[in-house]
This record gives C-alpha cells, sequence and structure tokens, in this order.
C-alpha cells in the first residue's frame, strides 16, 4: 500500500499533523516506537499541559527565542488562537492563567493527550505503535517510504518526522530524526539544553541552606564575563540542591549556556535582584529605618520581616556585619554593601542540568533548509519536518506545543498536497 503521508511520532507535532493531514481523507499512517501516544504531552505542564498561550500574535513569537520569528507563515495558518477554537470545538473549554498560560479546565493533561488521539482515530488514520522506525528511504531526490526496525517497509509520497527532541528520552524523544534529516542532506544546528535548571557550587548552594527557598517577583540576570547583563527575566524561582530552577531560572538558562561557550570559561555570573521595584537608594534608607524604628532588636531579627529569613544569614556575613548588632552600632558602609547584595546578589553558575533532564532542545533541523510556509525540505522532495526536531525552541509557557502544533498542522496540510 502507497500512503498519502507517513508521520513519525505521535506527540504534540505528529498528532496534529496527522488531524491535519487527514481532514479531507488522505490515507494517513502515525508511526510511534512508544506504546502510547502523547508521552510528553502527557506530563507537561506538571501533568496539566500548559497547551498554549494566549498572547497576541507578536508578543507570542518573543517568547520563543529560538527562532520564533521562522513560525510567522505557520501561524499565519494555525496560531494559538486556532488551537484554543480547536479544542473548544471539540468540546475541550480552556482556562486561562497568570501571563496568558492556557490550561485544560479539567487541569488534566489526560484530556488533551485524549483528545488529540480520538480526532486522529475517527479522522480514519492508522495508527501503528511499538513500531520504532530505522531509516528514511530516499530516491531521486524524493521520499519513497519508511523502513521500520522490524524489516518492514512502508511506502509513501511525503514523510512527516515528528520524532521530536533529546530531551526526556523516557517520553521517546531520544534524537533519532536528527541522523535521518542529515542523510537528506540538512545540517543540524548545534543542539543544547534549554529551559533547564542552573548548577552551582556556590557555598550557600553546596551547604544546601537555601534549599527549598521559592523567591516570588524578583529579577533574575545573567552577566558576561566583562561585567555587561546580556538578559534579565522576572517572576518567580527556587533554590535548589545543585543550583537554581523555577521559571525565570529556565529562562535565562539558554543565555548561560550560551554564555559560557561564547566567552570559554568555566562559569558565569547571575545575580538576583530581590526587590525590582525600589532602587539600592531606596532599599538603604527602608532598611536602615526599620532598623531605627527597632533599635533594640538586632539586624538580623529586624530583617526578618524585610528579606527571605534563609538568606539573611548569607547577606549579612557577605556585608561583614555582625548578625548580633544593634542600630546604633550599624557601620554604614556595611549596610550599603547590604542594600547592593539586596538589588545584586550574585551567585557563579557553571552550567545547567542535562539536555535529557532540559524541558526543550535548543538547536535542530536547520531552518534555512525548510520552506516555513510548507515545512517541507528545501533539500529533500516530500520530507516535512516539524515540533521539537526543528531549530526552534520558546520559553515555558505553553510557548513550545503551540509551535508544535503550529508547524505540526502546516506540515500535516502541505504533506497531503503534493503533486
Ligand atoms: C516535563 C516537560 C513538561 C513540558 N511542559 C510543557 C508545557 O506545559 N507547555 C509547552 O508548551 N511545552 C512543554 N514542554 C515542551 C513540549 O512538551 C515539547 O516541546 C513538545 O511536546 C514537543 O513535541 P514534538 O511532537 O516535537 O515531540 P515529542 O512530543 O517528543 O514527540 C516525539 C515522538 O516521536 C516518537 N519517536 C521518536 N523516535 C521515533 C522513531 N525512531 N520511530 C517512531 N517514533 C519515534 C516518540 O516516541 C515521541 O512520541 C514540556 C517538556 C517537558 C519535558
Amino acid at each position: 500500500m502507497q500512503y498519502d503521508a507517513i508521520i513519525i511520532g505521535g506527540g504534540s507535532a505528529g498528532l496534529m499533523a496527522g488531524i491535519a493531514a487527514s481532514k479531507h481523507g488522505a490515507s494517513v499512517l502515525l508511526l510511534d516506537k512508544g506504546d502510547k501516544l502523547g508521552r510528553k504531552l502527557g506530563i507537561s505542564g506538571g501533568g496539566r499541559c500548559n497547551v498554549t498561550n494566549n498572547k497576541e500574535l507578536d508578543d507570542l513569537i518573543k517568547h520563543i527565542p529560538g527562532n520564533g520569528r521562522f513560525l510567522h507563515s505557520s501561524f499565519s495558518n494555525f496560531n494559538n488562537k486556532d488551537i484554543i477554537s480547536f479544542f473548544e470545538n471539540l468540546g475541550i473549554a480552556l482556562k486561562e492563567e497568570d501571563n496568558g498560560r492556557m490550561f485544560p479546565v479539567s487541569d488534566k493533561a489526560k484530556t488533551v493527550v485524549d483528545t488529540l488521539v480520538n480526532q486522529v482515530r475517527k479522522q480514519g488514520v492508522q495508527i501503528r505503535l511499538n513500531a520504532p522506525v530505522d531509516q528514511i528511504m530516499y530516491k531521486d531526490g524524493s521520499v519513497s517510504g519508511v523502513r521500520l526496525k522490524s524489516g518492514d517497509v512502508l511506502r509513501s509520497r511525503s514523510v512527516i518526522v515528528a520524532s521530536g527532541g533529546k530531551s526526556v528520552p523516557q517520553t521517546g524523544s531520544t534524537g533519532d530524526g536528527y541522523a535521518w534529516a542529515e542523510k537528506a542532506g540538512h545540517t543540524i544546528t548545534e543542539l543544547f539544553p534549554t529551559e533547564v535548571p542552573l548548577t552551582s557550587n556556590e557555598p550557600f548552594i553546596t551547604s544546601k541552606e537555601l534549599q527549598g527557598l521559592s523567591l516570588r517577583d524578583v529579577c533574575l540576570s545573567v552577566w558576561n564575563p566583562k561585567g555587561k547583563k546580556i538578559i534579565e527575566h522576572r517572576g518567580d524561582m527556587i533554590f535548589t540542591h545543585f543550583g537554581l530552577s523555577g521559571p525565570i531560572a529556565l529562562r535565562c538558562s539558554q543565555f548561560v549556556v550560551k554564555a559560557l561557550k561564547q566567552f570559554g570559561t568555566g562559569n558565569i555570573e547571575v545575580a538576583v535582584d530581590l526587590m525590582p521595584d525600589k532602587s539600592k537608594d531606596e532599599v538603604y534608607k527602608e532598611s536602615l529605618s526599620l532598623a531605627e524604628q527597632e533599635a533594640k532588636k538586632t539586624i538580623k531579627n529586624v530583617l526578618k520581616s524585610y528579606l527571605p529569613e534563609k538568606m539573611i544569614p548569607i547577606l549579612l556575613q557577605k556585608s561583614k556585619l555582625t548578625d548580633s548588632l544593634t542600630y546604633d552600632h550599624i557601620p554604614k558602609q556595611d549596610w550599603l554593601t547590604l542594600s547592593r547584595l539586596i538589588k545584586h546578589f550574585p551567585i557563579r553558575v557553571y552550567g545547567t542540568l542535562s539536555i535529557e533532564d532540559a524541558f526543550v532542545t535548543g538547536g535542530g533541523v536547520n531552518l534555512k533548509e525548510i520552506d516555513p510556509k510548507t515545512m517541507e525540505s528545501k533539500l529533500m522532495k516530500g520530507l516535512f519536518f516539524c515540533g521539537e526536531i526543528l531549530d526552534i525552541h520558546g520559553y515555558t509557557g505553553g510557548y513550545n506545543i503551540t509551535a508544535a502544533f503550529s508547524t505540526g498542522y502546516t506540515a500535516g496540510e502541505n504533506a497531503v498536497l503534493l503533486p
């Protein structure tokens, strides 16, 4: 049998590709090496699946720092608003949370996975599970089909590669697709972990004294070795036993990875601003006046109402202030140092967790070699790419699934239109 399209990978991109490809009755085969579909989708968003983001298009693209602009054409075809309508038309209501993040009202990623899988089945897509693909077959500059690890050969005029990146390989994304792309002549831009926790061996990290401390609405910035700020993100973060995690640490991670590489150094400075709405002067005066109002109390106790308690001993030590001091004995210069540290608490980070531990794989199939209107390879007729295998990566917040759905939809629609 000759299929109109074979899709490799039943994750976010592959499932949406299946839906778009089969909507007018084309014969479509979806292959996955796992024993069920949508495994990564099923654990996404902490098990709730942050399925898209409700921001306006320009803003959406800004939150996809890894080549978001490539998505203009694909988004004009199928974007975040279309994703919301898609689920609502199938009876799955979504709700908006902070920063435009959209979740199913059920708060269950399973709802999203089941909806996609049911729709794929309803539209007649054939599904083969436990069917790892070994090779894509090419002949005279065109795709001719795929060969499974079992040896089975399946014929199709178009093949959509939706095999994902390399992150969280337990979900099936083990990076198999990069070799198939290379065999077709594609280049793969360097792969790197992104949206990934940062690692540090600062004494206050290795001692674990800050482990578990969450900081709300602070700023985290990344600094190059020349003392220039590379990027800053505002939001929440958490200290872990190995370093920093939480939304803003994840957002900063790709800049840390790139800076470490660019400057060839073993570590890089990130800094926390604990009070982003106040200047250093304001912090100085405010904290000093607090100490004055409670002149009999030790500064350690005064600061408890002002700073995260676990950080106080570290901040005092770095400012050379003794914690038993009272207001009358505060050395003003050291208090200035304390204020400076509240605004800029430096942490040297030496890297990130591995690509396997990252939320997203940065780098991938070079976009210069892909037609942004169709997701077809410019080098091999009938070969399409979508989802995380492409050199596209967004921040956490629903942007990666949005990119996967959009590119998947566009690839699916176009793969069955081949002359
Ligand atoms: C823990 C976690 C939580 C996340 N939460 C969110 C979130 O809430 N919102 C968001 O926007 N993004 C989130 N992301 C990122 C997002 O899930 C991914 O970017 C997106 O799902 C990628 O989709 P994909 O279809 O390209 O790849 P995948 O979903 O990884 O799917 C690839 C599929 O290809 C199959 N496959 C691979 N090789 C072969 C082969 N040789 N033969 C056959 N099949 C093969 C795999 O089995 C797999 O099913 C999260 C990521 C992680 C790790």
